[in-house]
Parts: C-alpha cells; structure tokens; sequence
C-alpha cells in the first residue's frame, strides 16, 4: 500500500478514537474568561502525546498578570524527534474556549454526540482541531513513517482574551521560532475546504473629552464634553465611515463585507453614572472606546492620523472642549507569503481527500497567527481545520464528525509533504 493510503487507513481505522478524544476534550470546561481548567486539559493533551511518542512539556506562563494559582496559565508541547534532518513543523491550537451563553438546548459541557456531530462549547472553535492535529501525528506514525525534522504539537491558553500567556509568551520566550520551526498550521474552524492565510489589522483607541462643569439649570455657562463628543460620533458617521468604506483589501476576507476598513464604538461613558443619584451637572468628562479594523493595504501612521484630523476637524467649532487619544491595543494585519509551501501542501491534501480545491480565505478578526509570524518570525502560517465558521461561539456549537476525519487526513497528509517525509 501507498505511504498516503496508509495514513488514510490509520486515520479511518482511528474514527471512533478521534470522536470520543474530542468528546473528552469539551467534557473538560476551560472557559475564558477566567481561564478554568487550563492544567487539567493540558495534561489530557500531554497524555495522549507521551502515548504518540512525543516528548512532553508543561510550559506555565508565570511572568504574565493573568497567571494566577487560582487560574494557572498552563501551556503544553510535544515534540517528535525524527532520524533524519527536515524542516520542522507545527501544529497550535488554543485549549481556551469563550464561555457557554444563553440560548443551549444541550449541556455545553456534556460532549455530546449524536446525528453525526459532537455538540458543546469550544467543539468548532477549536477542540476538534486540536483532536486532529494530535490524531494526525498518529496516523503518520500508524503508517510507518519517520517524519525528518522536529514534528511538534502545543495547546496553548488564552487564545479568545489575545494570546498573550499563550502563543504569545512562547515565541517570547524562545520556545516557539524560526529556527527551530519553519511551517505553522493552527486548526482552526475555517471550514474543511478553506485555508485561512491572514488577518486584518486591529487598532484600538481611546478618545476622552473634557468641559467645565456648571450648574445643569444653566448649561450655557459650562461646557458638556458629551457634546463634544457626540459632534466626533457624527463626523465618524458621516465622513470616516463612507471613505472607509470603499477601501477594499485585496485579501480574500469573509465575509465579503469585512474586506472594507471598518470602525465600530465598543463603549461610551459619560457625565454622571446613569443608575447613581443624579445631580444637575454639565457633564466635564466624556469617554468612547473604538475599534478600527485595517487593511494589509493601509498603514497604522495613517491610520491614526486620519483619526486624529477627524476628530480635530469635529471639535474646530467647540474650541473649549479639551480632548486626547489614546492607544489601546494594535495588532498589525498578517498575511501569509503568496507561494508559501504550507499553502500549497494543504491544497494538495485537501484535493486528495475531499476532491475539492481549496479556496483561499483571511479572517475578519485576528487569531494567534499574529504572534506566530510578529514574535517567533515564521510567515509560513495559516489556519486549516474542521469546522465551520460560523457556528464558533454560538449557543449548541457543533462540530461535523465527517469533516474532523477528513480534516485529520489533510493535516496528516500535508505534515508529511511539508517535512518531506513523502
Ligand atoms: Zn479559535
């Protein structure tokens, strides 16, 4: 038999294996917030990976604030060591999983499986990858193959809170970098057939404006920062939305709409506490929260200043309202290289086994690929894995078990053309 049909045969004859490791996978609730069961669910992994002949670490993210001993911040890898040199490869996935939400039919935490799925919180996003990374290293071994190079598997913490004691804490520790790793897989649900090569960026800010407070009977001797800040929010509307809105990236983002630059308010406090006791007060003190979504296209210094002549342009007529902008948080657009070998073995994986080519996508929202290709310096990252999209986060998460074999089979099939092991 064929070295690929071996590996498909490993994978088949693993099914019920593969499902039930999922279903004990959801069993095990690492919500995040505030980061339950991180240890236990990274020792569930190690456990399975010591039994697939990897060697197992434990990496606790004790430098970062969110590590506490109420909620370690416990991170694991598994390496396989082949006998002849290659390229390393890596599988990521995130063990963290949002919490449940209201609306379930099932319990979230049952695992369970019925109609040809597995239900509960985190199955999509992204347990069942996780299941398929660990079982494709296994049917490559079932298969008798000596994979050349470092063949590595983590679970890492934190991923839906921005990765920072995760994936991020171990390309800055060294653990996870180019000259160790050359080709990064993260599983992802992006759909069975789709290859996810990017982000766009992210900017938050801060805007606070400020006035003179005077007796609410008489506005007219203060000045309201609510004012002020309600003549930015209009100028956002009018004018920063619409020019926004016909910049297009040429990254294949779904959904379509989400290839245009876009802003969105996350919060907005101002004046007196609304459930407090209220005085008659003009407001002083006004604050707004936004996030502004770039392309690859556009440039952070630009984007920031076009902020900064909005809001300037807004505020020309309202000299007595103060303001200032602050950065929050700022994560640069990614964008796998054109041509990257991890696209091409993935393609060819997924034509073999689904008979379907692949359809390029990118991601509306950022995930750890950021980290992977900013702080460990590896740009051959994409994400591929079972599930679909759209039901990440939703209440009954679900995840098809016919496209958690198949999507074990292509990550099997492309570690073993990206080590060169074929
Ligand atoms: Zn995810």
């Amino acid at each position: 038999m064929h070295v690929i049909d071996r590996i498909v045969a490993a994978v088949d004859a693993d099914a019920a294996d593969i499902v039930e490791f999922t279903a004990d996978l959801v069993r095990i609730p690492t919500v995040n917030p505030p980061g339950e069961a991180y240890d236990a669910c990274a020792r569930f992994i190690g456990e399975r990976l010591a039994r697939e002949q990897f060697a197992v670490e434990y990496i606790v993210a004790e430098s970062r604030p969110e590590h506490t001993t109420r909620f370690p911040r416990v991170n694991v890898i598994g390496t396989r060591r082949g006998s002849r040199p290659g390229p390393g490869v890596h599988f990521n996935g995130h063990i963290d999983v949002v919490p449940a939400g209201d609306g379930w039919t099932l319990d979230p935490f049952a695992g369970i499986v019925r109609d040809g799925r597995i239900f509960g919180r985190g199955v999509c996003d992204m347990k069942a990858g996780l299941a398929a990374a660990v079982f494709a290293a296994r049917a490559i071994a079932q298969a008798g193959v000596d994979l050349p190079g470092l063949f590595e598997i983590s679970g890492t913490v934190d991923e839906e809170s921005g990765g920072f004691a995760g994936v991020a804490h171990l390309a800055t520790i060294g653990r996870l970098d180019k000259s160790r790793t050359r080709y990064v897989v993260i599983p992802e649900p992006l759909n069975v057939d789709r290859i996810c090569v990017g982000h766009r960026g992210v900017y938050w800010f801060e805007l606070t404006t400020r006035g003179r407070i005077a007796h609410g009977s008489m506005p007219f001797l203060g000045v309201s920062a609510i004012d002020g800040m309600s003549e930015v929010l209009s100028a956002i509307r009018r004018e920063l939305e619409p020019a926004l809105g016909v910049r297009m990236t040429a990254m294949p983002v779904v959904p379509e709409s989400a290839r245009r630059a876009t802003i969105n308010v996350n919060a907005l406090e101002g004046g007196q506490v609304v459930d407090g006791i209220q005085t008659p007060c003009v407001a002083d003190r006004c604050r707004a929260v936004f996030d502004r979504r770039f392309l690859i296209e556009e440039r952070l210094p630009a984007v920031k200043e076009e902020i900064a002549a909005v809001v300037a342009n807004a505020l020309a007529t309202m000299p007595d309202v103060r303001y200032e902008l602050r950065d929050l948080m700022i994560v640069e657009p990614v964008k796998t290289p054109d041509g990257s070998p991890v696209i091409g073995a993935l393609d060819r994986a997924i034509a073999r086994i689904l008979g379907t080519s692949a359809r390029l996508v990118a991601s509306p929202g950022t995930f750890d690929q950021k980290h992977v290709t900013r702080i460990a310096g590896i740009p051959d990252c994409v994400a591929y894995g079972p599930g679909e999209l759209e039901l990440a986060h939703q209440p009954d998460e679900s995840c098809s078990i016919a496209d958690l074999i198949n999507a074990t089979k292509v990550l099997a099939l492309a570690a073993l053309e990206l080590s060169g092991g074929a």
